[in-house]
């Protein structure tokens, strides 16, 4: 199977030395990427910054910015069968990126517009065949409503529940949902949740086709 899987935060510039991002390691995708691999399936890795090596064997695409992965995600999805987004993609960007440092003063307000919501557009060109897997990042891992609402809007099979205490971390607690309102609650590592994540996607569309 072909696997598309983002990771990593995105960098959205304001002036050449500044940006907005977030604390994202990008591990989680990294993860997915080696299980999808080991299990021998083909993934496109489109990855913001981390200081984590692409794993070989893996089409890795860098970008930085959402606009970038945006444009990345929609180019690489007619092609695959399974999108994994873990990527903590920045909701907001400057208005404008000025072409020179911004200059100490006593006080700078910065204009931000939204970021385009990248799955839900995925979403509006999802073919039948095809497997989506989301992130919900919530206060409260009993934030279950909120979850499905991600899961519905967005067209996922799957959504997994997390944390603040998830980034940057090595193991944590997750709550799998899938559209068919099975509900499964994990503490594991983040490997073992992406050969979690993997199987799924096996299985769906195994199920599918059959
Ligand atoms: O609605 P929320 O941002 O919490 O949804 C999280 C899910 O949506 C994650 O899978 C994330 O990668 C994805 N996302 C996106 N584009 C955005 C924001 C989030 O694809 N601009």
């Amino acid at each position: 199977m072909r696997f598309l899987v983002t990771a990593g935060p995105t960098r959205e510039w304001i002036d050449p030395v500044r940006y907005i991002s977030n604390a994202s390691s990008g591990r989680m995708g990294y993860e997915v990427a080696r299980q999808a691999l080991r299990r021998n399936h083909t993934v496109v890795l489109i990855s913001g910054p981390t200081n984590l090596r692409s794993p070989r064997g893996v089409q890795t695409v860098s970008v930085e910015t959402a606009l970038q992965m945006h444009s990345a995600v929609l180019r690489h999805l007619p092609d695959v069968d399974a999108l994994v987004m873990t990527a903590a993609v920045a909701d907001f960007r400057p208005a404008r990126r000025s072409s020179r440092k911004i200059r100490r003063k006593s006080s700078l307000t910065l204009r931000l517009l939204p970021n385009p919501d990248i799955l839900a557009d995925a979403a509006k060109i999802k073919r039948p065949h095809q497997v989506f897997v989301g992130f919900a990042l919530e206060d409260s891992i009993n934030a279950t409503e909120n979850a499905l609402r991600k899961l519905k809007a967005k067209r996922l099979d799957l959504v997994v529940l997390n944390t603040e205490q998830t980034i940057g971390a090595e193991r944590s607690a997750f709550v799998l949902i899938t559209k068919e309102g099975g509900i499964q609650r994990l503490e594991c590592t983040k490997r073992a949740l992406a050969a979690r994540i993997v199987r799924f996607v096996e299985e769906t569309i195994g199920r599918d086709t059959t």
